[in-house]
């Protein structure tokens, strides 16, 4: 028995087979640059060597087609037969508020998503077309839908609701929903896991740094809040997305240069942030901080606003749960960027204030495992702790196979 997980995005789709245990990595790869030139398929079997040939893919449902001739290929392949295959784990970014726990796809599953297509414009849509393909390809293998919203389902009404009209919430959904939702939850499972800790006891603000960026305060493993909202644009300072700005900045733009909402859309998501602050044509922050070690003053305050945005969330979430118990960093540069994490934790030492104090020695190893990095006398455990979004969703799906309830989440729908 193996279970797929499915990471269907607009051009690409992101895959890894798990053995029965839901937590052995049997193969992984992607189909990237779908509907471009140089379609390719990039795979890595159990012991083998990657891979990677030009493919001709058009779509989700060829992409899956592909992948699963991967992985019943005679030479490279793991499996004998797509039967082997007993469930196929689908990420979906936006469940909204009726999809608050990983669920098994039927027909109205499938129209809630769809609905919710409305309000994840780039994401549902690809996300849905991964889930028909998996439905086309495996009929008989279970279809388990996780979504990267459902976290942040236990967000109470005085954190999520905007300080707009109600009825733009009642008629509209207009609230936060947050998202990076799977790798949050991951992150801290495995946090209170490391520090021998059971996660009710603790009060703990995870930082997914990667190129979209957002945070999380969790009381007891449950969400309390998010700095996402929406959409995947409020909060922190990205890759390329502004993060949190005034809505009267925005108006008055469109007012003065008279951009379209697609315009000022694809500014904000696409041309803001690090891109746009260290102006060197890269949102990649090695190539960031590079510039500022090299005496470039827009780069080094660009380095400057990221990490003092995630110290202003540090602050709010901590005085949000009434206290701070455990720091986790996550994602590509929250793993791998010591100048980031000392940035942020810099002036926080003081017991009367956070108590979050790093070892400077631990903070600058390199390692791929769930490491302590707080200094001895540091209140706050600072953890940093490699997320993995494919694994949780193979988890998750393990679970529903094996009719384990879920964790009940106060889900119930806000009613004003
Ligand atoms: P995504 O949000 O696309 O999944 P990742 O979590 O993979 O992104 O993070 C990608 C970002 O991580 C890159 O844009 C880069 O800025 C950052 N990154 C990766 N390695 C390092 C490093 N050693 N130092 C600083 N930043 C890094």
């Amino acid at each position: 028995m193996a279970i797929l997980v499915v990471n269907a995005g607009s051009s690409s789709v992101k895959f890894t087979l798990f053995g029965p245990d839901g937590e052995t990595v049997w193969a992984s790869g992607i189909v990237e640059r779908i509907g471009f030139d140089g379609t390719r398929l990039k795979y890595r079997g159990r012991e083998g060597q990657p891979l990677e040939r030009l493919v001709l893919v058009a779509d989700a449902d060829e992409a899956v087609g592909t992948i699963l001739a991967a992985l019943t290929d005679k030479v490279h392949g793991v499996i004998g037969r797509i039967q082997e295959i007993a469930a196929v784990g689908h990420r979906v970014v936006h469940g909204g508020e009726t999809l608050t726990h990983p669920t098994v796809i039927d027909d109205r599953v499938k129209s809630v998503i769809s609905e919710y297509c409305r309000l994840a414009p780039l994401h549902n849509p690809p996300n849905l077309a991964g889930i028909e393909a998996g439905e086309r390809h495996l009929p008989n293998a279970v279809q388990v839908a996780v979504f990267d919203t459902a976290f942040h389902a236990t967000i109470p009404p005085h954190a999520f609701l905007y300080g707009i009209p109600q009825r733009y919430y009642t008629e509209d959904r207009i609230r936060r929903y947050g998202f990076h939702g799977i790798s949050h939850k991951y992150v801290s499972e495995e946090a209170a896991r490391f520090l021998g800790l059971p996660l009710t006891s603790l009060h703990m603000i995870t930082c997914h740094l990667g190129n979209g960026c957002s945070m999380t305060a969790i009381q007891g493993g449950r969400s309390v809040d998010t700095s996402m909202g929406f959409t995947p644009l409020e909060g922190l300072v990205m890759g390329t997305r502004c993060g949190d700005i005034d809505p009267a900045a925005v108006l008055h733009l469109m007012e003065h240069h008279r951009l379209s909402p697609a315009s000022m859309n694809e500014l904000l998501n696409k041309q803001s942030g690090l891109l746009a602050l260290a102006g060197i044509g890269s949102n990649d922050l090695r190539d960031v901080i590079a510039a500022a070690d090299g005496g470039n003053r827009h780069a080094e305050q660009a380095l400057d606003i990221f990490c003092y945005r995630v110290r202003k969330y540090i602050g709010a979430f901590a005085a949000a749960m009434g206290g701070l118990d455990v720091l986790v960093f996550t994602a590509g540069i929250g793993e791998n960027s010591p100048v980031v994490r000392r940035r942020v934790c810099l002036g926080f030492e003081s017991a009367e204030g956070f108590g979050i104090e790093l070892d400077p020695q631990k903070n600058a190893l390199a390692s791929y495992q769930v490491r302590a990095i707080q200094a001895e006398p540091s209140r706050v455990k600072i953890l940093v702790v490699p997320t993995n979004e494919e694994l949780e969703i193979a988890r998750e799906t393990l679970q529903i196979l094996s009719g384990r309830p879920h964790r009940a989440a106060s889900t119930e729908r806000y009613r004003s």
